[in-house]
C-alpha cells in the first residue's frame, strides 16, 4: 500500500525521506522513479515498479477547481 503525503509535508522532509519496498529495495525518495501528474506526483520502486509514495500537489483545492474551470 503506497504512502500518501501532502506536498508541504513532502517538502519539509524530502532530504531525509527514505522509502523501502517489499522487494528489498531501499533508498532516498529522490532515488525512486518519480512521475509527475496533474495533481499528484508518485514515486515508484526502481526495481519492481511498485508504487511507494503518492504526493498530493494541491495546496488549495478550491483554487485548483477554479483553475480547472477556466480550462474548460
Ligand atoms: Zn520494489
Amino acid at each position: 500500500m503506497a504512502m500518501h503525503m501532502h506536498i508541504r509535508e513532502y517538502n519539509s522532509k524530502a532530504e531525509s525521506l527514505r522509502l523501502s519496498c517489499e522487494c528489498g529495495w531501499e533508498g532516498k525518495a529522490n532515488e525512486a522513479r518519480r512521475e509527475l501528474h496533474e495533481a499528484v506526483m508518485d514515486f515508484e520502486c526502481p526495481k519492481c515498479d511498485k508504487m511507494l509514495l503518492i504526493v498530493n500537489l494541491i495546496t488549495d483545492a478550491q483554487k485548483y477547481f477554479d483553475w480547472k474551470e477556466t480550462k474548460e
